[in-house]
């Protein structure tokens, strides 16, 4: 009898597959980036769990990846001591894709090979890549709390199916063989191994071993020595000097999951009082849950060095869940949890430390590199929007990073920063015209800009949704308050001229009886009708009265069902 089960893959798994291996063959080495980033993630795990209970480690406890060949037979497997995989953990980690945002991650994919690595790469690749190189893998792993006999072989073609069978497995972690398919025989080169080992796995804090050069030729597998091939110092504990930016690039990779570059990065060594390191990344594309404002903020947490948790939500508010890195504290204990954590004097100041960081990073790259700078606000400025609500300590500071669209450039792309606007306020200019509208031609086209055309005032055309909670929050920036030029009386100060005053005067008194006609004609529909200057070429127009709400505010509460 066979004990062997056949399970089909999950038809995202299929999809992905399919494309995968056809899309990234011209990068196809990056599997074995994929297959040591996931072995170092077993080691992590591992030495979590064995904070709890060192007898984990067994006689084990020097944890390291392994990289053997056998050319007869046109293998490389990857085998790691980490924590493993239990049955039931193997048919859900290597049999189906947790991630939220996969089925539109699927949609978007067209056929066009160049565009659909860019979105593969961009959804993060993982274990399938190895089926870019292979036309079979064999998965042997055993649990860290398993015994010997409950390991299990997860075997699959990469066409649709796998198939599971408990085994023996003398030690603890994970084992990967991958059987090489026709011409990829260069991954059997020892030279060749090497080279991609240093290229993405230098950062990793733990070795990764394969033969001494040497041995590698006459031994049999008894008694052959390893030697580690690649630096295996964890990256942030480096002088910052030390490390090149392809490092920091390769471990924020690494670390993020992401297949692209990151935008820029703050690397920060703190002694004193406190004592951590933070190394904090922006990416350069957004994920494709980046509007669920529940999905996991992404900053992994060390103690000491050890490894403690991925999405270490209290150190970073909401409005900032597009940042990925780590922190690695020496003032928590090491057996902290996320209850622990939630009220810690350290949490909080550590949160606050990383806020500014991320704040001035955020301003330095603007100062720098302005391009940049403006593919971040494209793809991230949304989000950063929420951040005077939710922020209230360092608004100033969230809304210098802000830009908007305004009449200056009449273009819909978002250029334009309130201390450009400040710079060309008039001199007797004293508030910040907006208006928000829910698109930007809207916007542009609105006849409550008419005057402010006239008279060359700058206005700020906001056609992000969220823009009117964004300044209702703000209200007022250097001093100089929001002001929406859809408000009622719009009392224009010192930018009013007399003659304006008078004409208006002069109007309001010789068409009372025209006013008052509409007046009574509208009567159920609007509060007040009045004459005004600010019209230059359309004959009227709807504003919101003074106390009221704005309205593209009333809009938003409308769509929400309110
Ligand atoms: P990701 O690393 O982004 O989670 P992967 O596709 O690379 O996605 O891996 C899927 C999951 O399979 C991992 O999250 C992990 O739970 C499990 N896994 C993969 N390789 C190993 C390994 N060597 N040891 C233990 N678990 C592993
Ligand atoms: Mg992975």
């Amino acid at each position: 009898t066979t004990t062997k089960q056949k399970h089909s893959f999950q038809t995202e798994v299929k999809q992905l597959l399919h494309l995968m291996v056809h899309s990234l063959y011209s990068n196809k080495e990056i599997f074995l980036r994929e297959l040591i980033s996931n072995a170092a993630d077993a080691a992590d795990k591992l030495r979590f769990k064995a904070l709890k209970d060192s007898s984990l480690y067994g006689d084990d406890a020097e944890l390291r990846i392994r990289i053997t060949t056998d050319k007869d037979a046109k293998t490389v497997t990857i085998s790691d001591n980490g924590v493993g995989m239990t049955e039931q953990e193997v048919i859900n980690n290597l049999g189906t894709i947790a991630k939220s945002g996969t089925a539109d991650f699927l949609k978007q994919l067209t056929g066009d090979q160049k565009k659909d690595s860019k979105l593969i790469g961009q959804f993060g690749v993982g274990f399938y890549s190895a089926f870019i190189v292979a036309d079979k893998v064999t998965v042997v792993t055993r649990g860290a709390e398993a015994g010997i006999n409950e390991a299990v072989i997860w075997e699959s073609a990469g066409d649709g199916e796998f198939t599971i069978e408990p085994t023996e497995k003398g030690s603890r972690g994970t084992e990967i063989t991958l059987h090489l398919k026709d011409g990829e025989e260069e991954f059997l080169e020892d030279f060749r191994l090497r080279n991609i080992i240093g290229k993405y796995s230098d950062h990793i804090s733990l070795p990764v071993e394969m033969h001494k050069m040497s041995s590698d030729e006459e031994n049999d597998s008894e008694g052959v020595e390893f030697e580690a091939v690649n630096k295996a110092t964890a990256l942030w504990t480096r002088p910052k000097s030390d490390i090149s930016d392809e490092e920091y690039q390769e471990f924020y990779k690494h670390i993020s999951h992401d297949f692209q570059e990151p935008l820029t990065w703050s690397h920060n060594q703190v002694e004193g009082t406190q004592e951590y390191t933070s190394l904090l990344y922006i990416p350069s594309k957004a994920p494709f849950d980046l509007w669920n404002r529940d999905r996991v903020r992404g900053v992994k947490l060390y103690v000491q060095r050890v490894f403690i948790m991925d999405d270490a939500e209290q150190f970073l508010p909401v409005y900032l869940r597009f940042v990925r890195g780590l922190l690695d504290s020496n003032d928590l204990p090491l057996n902290v949890s996320r209850e622990i954590l939630q009220d810690s004097q350290v949490t909080q100041s550590l949160r606050n430390a990383t806020v500014s960081r991320i704040l001035k990073m955020l301003e330095q790259l603007a100062k720098k590199d302005k391009e940049k700078y403006q593919a971040f606000w494209d793809e991230f400025g949304q989000v950063l929007k929420e951040g005077t609500g939710e922020d209230f300590a360092n608004k100033e500071k969230i809304a210098k990073l802000f830009r908007f669209s305004s009449t200056h450039t009449d273009s819909k792309e978002q250029t334009v920063s309130l201390d450009d606007y400040i710079g060309r306020m008039k001199p007797e200019q004293e508030k910040i015209y907006y208006i928000a509208t829910d698109s930007f031609l809207a916007a542009k086209n609105s006849p409550h800009l008419e005057i402010f055309r006239k008279k060359g005032i700058e206005v700020l055309l906001m056609h992000d949704r969220i823009d009117e909670w964004t300044i209702s929050h703000l209200n007022e920036y250097e001093g100089k308050q929001f002001v929406s030029v859809t408000q009622g009386d719009l009392n224009l100060g010192n930018l009013e001229d007399a003659e304006d005053k008078k004409a208006q005067e002069k109007a309001s008194e010789e068409h009372k009886d025209l006013v008052e006609r509409v007046k009574s004609v509208l009567s159920d529909k609007v509060a007040d009708v009045k004459i005004t200057m600010r019209l230059t070429d359309t004959p009227a127009c709807i504003v919101a009265g003074e106390g009221d709400m704005p309205l593209q505010m009333v809009k938003m509460l409308q769509a929400a069902g309110q």
